[in-house]
């Protein structure tokens, strides 16, 4: 297992200079491509062997008569390793409760997958003070039961209002609440998976602010939304990151 992660989510995009290019030009361990369900076996196939693939979502409900959803299970038979499960737009678009995300998680971990679950709080939230305990009780909801038999489970710190806004956390506010969601880890999740759990930062991370993220943010690498649709500025996030090898780099230069 990489021990830090730099996660694409398209969401319903794709990259504009094509998947095959995209998939062409990136390639370094701890990268995760999440593209739309229809393209998940293309890019499981396509990717590099050091590139692995996520859902950005997942049924709560193994099978069934739930017309429009994809169970886990489906999703690790095309080929993907993780699932994005609680992102904010799910949450606050699609109505999901953290009751839901955890049954989510539960069923991801039973098929294999590895959970990416999403937490953050959002702009009222943050100015009244209340980010960490918002933070805290979305880790808490995903519950030990659920937990129990995880592998890994990966956490992505994404406060709703820095999501697709061009405004990101500071990397001050970033490792308080890096800090702030390891210790909730420890207290509500299982102590051996709480201690290894990659915790992620994400919203509007681009090249130029990812520099000061990475060395100051206490964080194990990003999810990134808009600046993933682009393999350049993708490959400067892994390069911030340190993920590529000296002889990518000389290929970049
Ligand atoms: C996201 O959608 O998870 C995200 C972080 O988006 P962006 O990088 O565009 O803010």
């Amino acid at each position: 297992m990489p021990n830090r992660y730099l996660i694409a989510n398209w969401k319903m995009n794709l990259p504009p200079e094509g998947i095959g290019a995209f998939l062409g030009a990136v390639n370094a361990d701890g990268i995760v491509v999440a593209p739309p369900f229809p393209y998940l076996r293309e890019v499981a196939a396509g990717a590099p062997k050091s590139v692995a693939v996520a859902a950005q979502n997942c049924a709560d409900q193994p099978a069934g008569a739930f017309t429009g959803e994809v169970s886990a299970r489906m999703i690790r038979d095309c080929g993907a390793r993780f699932v994005i499960l609680g992102h904010s737009e799910r949450r606050n678009i699609y109505g999901e409760s953290d009751a839901v995300v955890a049954k989510k998680t539960a069923l991801a971990i039973e098929s294999g997958l590895t959970p990416i679950v999403c937490i953050g709080e959002n702009l009222n939230e943050r100015e009244r003070g209340h980010a960490m305990a918002v933070c805290s009780g979305q880790i808490a909801a995903l519950g030990m039961p659920q937990l129990a038999n995880a592998g890994e489970v990966i956490v992505a710190y994404e406060p709703v209002w820095a999501i697709g806004t061009g405004r990101n956390a500071t990397s001050a506010m970033v490792a308080e609440m890096a800090r702030a969601v390891r210790d909730a880890l420890m207290r509500y999740w299982p102590a051996e998976l709480a201690q290894r759990a990659p915790v992620l930062y994400g919203g509007s991370v681009t090249p130029e602010n990812a520099g000061d993220l990475v060395a100051h943010g206490g964080i194990d690498g990003f999810l990134v939304g808009g600046a993933s649709l682009d393999s350049k500025k993708f490959l400067a996030l892994a390069e911030s990151m340190n993920l590529l090898s000296s002889s990518q780099n000389d290929v970049m230069i």
